[in-house]
Order: structure tokens, then C-alpha cells, then sequence
């Protein structure tokens, strides 16, 4: 698909998204936080309707598998043990030009004899840039519109400036790889590593007031001194916000094998927010710094990794397919040796052709031993398991005890409803009432997962009718299923309206349901609509529900 029409998608999604309900810009009345979203009255059910599922598939059918709930807010040395306070921060870069601050690992890299075009957003911009272009690396680009030519990829080191003409530099410049993801800029500053949790404090500490005293009392220290200092005041009341929910399983690895009797291979699952201080936060809810995820932790005996990660790869690939409509818009991808993470031996990511390319969805990580043995040494509790019915294969005596492995699958939940929400975005041309060619949009979310399961519609506001669809309404909540009671516009209108909301059946109440009791059923996504008896119409409901 074209790259304007695949943007203009997400910009449809993205209106269609606020106009009916699913997400909001979080704080919109005071200019928005750009990091942070709300989900409307129709985006909360969709969140949970994804997550239930995910919960009933991974937990309640599963015997091998339990959940848990763990607070956010953990000791702080869980963070030290997992690695995270060291280890979890991203290469920082800014643009010397556009001051733009971007991740080196997600930048664009262009190779050794590619051009290097700085694409500015108009003309005043391209001449602002090529002015401090000059006068900070002394050469003058040619500019083009709102482009400035003239440089080039030499080698993995370097990128030189190539005046008009000229098949070789007049000058050459350290190339560090990458480029900026706006401008395509490659003067950029050193990498620098920055720390994604957020950091509070708990407990009644006056922070401040410490520092104060500190700072006063230490008034001859150097600025890396005094920073130190403040760090370990800082520090000793510290906590963070978590930033993925998988370190609450390991820490309660024990006291949920044992309340549960669980024998391995056996799963711990938790989903809810997590909270990263992400720099570049993209692509609408893709990433933000508040989201949530959905994360299972599989314990399996040393030696086994390797056939679980692709079990779990497996079955997390057709979950995600399950609910589609284009499941051939999922795919795996194994990482690079290098870009594992600290604690990872192999890592598939299930990735989703959003519009702007194939990207990551969850991710399936082989993790080893690591955070359990870290989180033994660190509390001095030990965190192993002990198989009576196996020999141990060191000693060769009856009886193993060993530190399981992890296989985890760790899944983005908020980004899996842009996920459905991009899957389930239709334009269609259809027949309106006149049979004149008209469009509509529909939302053609999984039955399973919509926010709404049925709209119940009287034809007018009149004549018992709403009373007749009240009643409805009320025995499809009866049955836990979520209806809704809809009055208002024409039933035109209606019907578009629940179109865009995802709702797949819309049931209407008219005169004849007074005479004989039928209602008429109509189909989302087919626009059929059938007369059926309206004391079958949770039976039938229920049925096509179970069904898909
Ligand atoms: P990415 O490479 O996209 O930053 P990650 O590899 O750091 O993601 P994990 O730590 O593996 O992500 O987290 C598991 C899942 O949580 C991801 O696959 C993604 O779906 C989701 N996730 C992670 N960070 C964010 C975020 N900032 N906003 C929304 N979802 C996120």
C-alpha cells in the first residue's frame, strides 16, 4: 500500500478513535500529554475485552498456568537484582542541527554510498538548517525546495560533503551509522544512556530539605561529587514504577508453586500497567509512557528451553491470529544475537504490519535462569525447584533439584488494540435505503472483542416499544452479555453508528414485534437482516458468540 494512503489509515483510526469513543488524548483540555492516553467508553471494553480473552486463554484454560496480581510499586532492590536500575536505558542521540533527541536503536541506517538528504517540513525550515549547517561545519548544501543535497554515506565510519559535481569530499565527518528519524540529519551528539524508570519516593522523607542541608554543608565539592551525594540521598527512599510486569513473578516464583502445588513445567501470568519513561513515544498508542501488558512467565526444566520457546511462539502467533481479519499481517522475526537483551538466550518477536512497516507486538524470550538466580542471590532466598520423580543428572541420584528456566511470553495489550483497531478499520461502498450507492465506514472488531455485543433499536420512541427494548437489553445483561439500549437518530443513523462503534448485531423492536413477537437481526458486516422470534434472540446471540 502507498505510504500516504497507509498514513492517512492511522490518521482515520486515530479520528475515528476519538469521535466514537475508543481513545482520548490524555488531559486534552489542557493542550494534552503527549505520552499518555485515555480509553473511552468504548476503548475500555475493547482493553478488556482483550485482555479477558487473553486471561481466559491463558489461564483459566490451562492447567498448567495460575495468575497473579502484584502491586506496581516493588521493593526498589527488585530492580537492582533484575538488572534494570543498571541496565535499562537506551541510547540517547540529539540532532546537532534540529536538536530533534531521538533512540540510536530505532534510527534509520543508511549504508555506505547512500545519499544523505536533510528533508525539512517547508522551505523556511531548509533555509534555517542550511544556515546552521554552515556555520557550525563550514559548508554549504544545496538546497532544493525543502531539501538540502550533498552529502554521503563514505564508509561505516564516515560521511563526507560532495559539492555539485564532484565525486569526491571536500570535507569528511565522523558517520555514526544512523541518521535522524525526521530530518535524516547525520551531525549528531554522543549516545547517551538514560534510565526508563520512572523514580518517586516513599515513605515520610523530605527529600528536599536533605538535599538543601547537603548541598549547604558541602559546599567545596566538585559538581561529580556533589551529584553523588545527591543521588544517595536520593536513592535510600527510592521506588519505582514498574516497567514490565514480569519481575512480581519471579519474586512470588515460590509462594505461588507452593500455595498452588504446581509442578514444572508450570506458568505464573499478570497482566496491568506498566510504565516506561520512554523518549521517543510513536505512533498514537503504540508506544506511550503509561501501558499495559500481558505477561506469562513458563518455568521449564533446564535443557527444555529450547522446544518451549517455539511452543509459546506458536500459540501466542495464532491467538493474535485468532481474532483478525487479516491474519497474514502477523509474522515472527528471531532476533539478532545482538540485539538480545541482558538476560535473554533467544528472543521470536511476533511483529504486526502497522502502516508504517512491520513492527513488534510481543515478544517470546528464552530468559535462562537469570532472574531467579539473581533474585536469589540478592534476598538470599532460595528459589529452586526439587523433582522427586527425577534423577539428578550431575550425581546420577534419585531426586533433582535445579533453578528452572523461563520461557516468556510478553505481550503489549494497548498495543494489541491498535493492533485490532488497524485490522478492523473498513471503507465500504453499499446500497443505502433508496438503493443509491452510499459508504459507510465499519469496524470489523472480532464479535469476541467487541465493546458492545448488541445494540437493542426501537423504531420509534413510542407505542411500548422502548419498554419492549429495555427488557431485551436487561436479559442480555442477564446473561453477561454487554447490550446496548440505542433511541436516538433514525435507525439509518443507528445502524452507522454501531458500524463504526464494531457492534455486531444490531436487534429493532418495530410495530410488528406487538403483533406477532418478532424482532429483525442485522449482521455488521453483511448488512443482513432476518425477522426471528424475539424470546430466541439471547439464544441465537449466544450461539454466534460461542461460534466464533
Ligand atoms: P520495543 O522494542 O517496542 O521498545 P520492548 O522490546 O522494549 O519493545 P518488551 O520489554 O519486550 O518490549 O515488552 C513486551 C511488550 O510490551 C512489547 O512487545 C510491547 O507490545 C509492549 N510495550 C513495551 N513498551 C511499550 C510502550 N512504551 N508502549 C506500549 N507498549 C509497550
Amino acid at each position: 500500500m502507498a505510504e500516504n494512503q497507509n498514513s492517512s489509515i492511522m490518521e482515520k483510526v486515530i479520528s475515528l478513535s476519538k469521535q466514537r469513543g475508543f481513545v482520548f488524548q490524555s488531559s486534552e483540555i489542557y493542550g494534552g500529554l503527549k505520552s499518555a492516553y485515555d480509553y473511552g467508553p468504548l476503548g475500555v471494553e475493547l482493553k478488556r475485552n482483550i485482555m479477558n480473552e487473553w486471561w481466559r486463554s491463558m489461564v483459566h484454560e490451562r492447567e498448567d498456568v495460575i495468575g497473579i496480581d502484584a502491586s506496581i510499586i516493588m521493593h526498589s532492590n527488585v530492580w537492582q537484582a533484575s538488572g534494570h536500575l543498571s541496565g535499562f536505558s537506551d541510547p540517547l542521540v540529539d540532532c546537532l542541527i534540529s536538536n530533534e533527541r531521538f533512540r540510536a536503536d530505532k534510527a534509520p541506517a543508511p549504508l555506505p554510498g547512500d545519499t544523505l538528504p536533510i528533508n525539512c517540513k517547508d522551505k523556511g525550515q531548509a533555509k534555517v538548517y542550511q544556515a546552521a549547517i554552515q556555520k557550525q561545519f563550514n559548508i554549504e548544501l544545496k538546497r532544493d525546495g525543502k531539501t538540502l543535497h550533498g552529502l554521503k554515506v563514505i564508509d561505516d565510519f564516515n560521511f563526507g560533503f560532495f559539492p555539485e559535481k564532484e565525486d569526491k569530499p571536500t570535507d569528511i565527518f565522523p558517520y555514526r551509522g544512523y541518521v535522524s528519524p525526521t530530518f535524516g540529519s547525520p551531525f549528531l551528539s554522543d549516545e547517551r544512556k538514560f534510565n526508563l524508570m520512572f523514580r518517586s519516593q516513599i515513605g515520610p522523607v523530605d527529600v528536599l530539605g536533605d538535599i538543601t542541608s547537603y548541598v549547604e554543608k558541602n559546599q567545596n565539592l566538585d559538581n561529580q561529587e556533589l551529584r553523588k551525594g545527591i543521588e544517595d540521598i536520593v536513592s535510600s527512599s527510592a521506588v519505582y514504577l514498574r516497567p514490565e510486569t514480569a519481575q512480581a513473578m519471579f519474586v512470588q516464583f515460590l509462594n505461588c508453586q507452593q500455595s498452588m502445588s504446581m509442578k514444572i513445567p508450570f506458568g505464573i501470568a499478570q497482566m496491568g500497567k506498566s510504565f516506561r519513561n520512554e523518549i521517543t513515544v510513536e505512533h498514537f498508542i503504540f508506544r506511550s509512557c503509561e501501558f499495559e501488558q500481558m505477561e506469562m512467565e513458563y518455568f521449564v526444566e533446564p535443557g527444555s528451553q529450547k522446544k518451549w520457546l517455539e511452543y509459546w511462539r506458536d500459540v501466542r502467533m495464532e491467538w493474535w491470529k485468532s481474532f483478525a481479519n487479516c491474519p497474514e499481517k502477523f509474522r515472527y522475526r528471531t532476533h539478532e544475537k545482538d540485539e538480545l537483551a541482558h538476560y535473554a538466550e533467544a528472543c521470536y518477536d511476533i511483529e504486526y504490519e502497522y502502516p508504517w512497516g512491520f513492527d513488534e507486538l510481543e515478544g517470546v524470550a528464552s530468559r535462562t535462569d537469570y532472574d531467579l538466580k539473581k533474585h536469589a542471590e540478592h534476598s538470599g532466598v532460595k528459589l529452586s525447584y526439587f523433582d522427586q520423580q527425577k534423577d539428578d543428572p550431575q550425581t546420577g541420584k534419585n531426586g533433582w533439584r535445579y533453578t528452572p528456566f523461563v520461557i516468556e511470553p510478553a505481550a503489549g495489550a494497548t498495543r494489541g488494540l491498535l493492533v485490532y483497531l488497524l485490522d478492523a478499520y473498513h471503507e465500504e461502498t453499499v446500497p443505502d435505503a433508496d438503493g443509491n450507492k452510499s459508504s459507510r465506514v465499519v469496524m470489523k472488531l472480532h464479535p469476541r472483542l467487541a465493546p458492545i455485543k448488541v445494540a437493542v433499536l426501537p423504531l420509534v420512541k413510542k407505542d411500548g416499544l422502548p419498554e419492549i427494548a429495555r427488557e431485551m437489553v436487561s436479559s442480555f445483561f442477564k446473561a453477561g452479555i454487554n447490550a446496548r439500549y440505542d433511541e436516538q437518530h433514525s435507525i439509518g443513523k443507528r445502524y452507522r453508528r454501531h458500524d463504526e462503534a464494531g457492534t455486531p448485531y444490531c436487534i429493532t423492536i418495530d410495530g410488528q414485534t406487538r403483533e406477532d413477537g418478532t424482532v429483525t437481526i442485522r449482521n455488521r458486516d453483511t448488512m443482513e437482516q432476518e425477522r426471528i422470534a424475539q424470546n430466541e434472540s439471547l439464544h441465537i446471540i449466544q450461539k454466534r458468540l460461542m461460534e466464533t
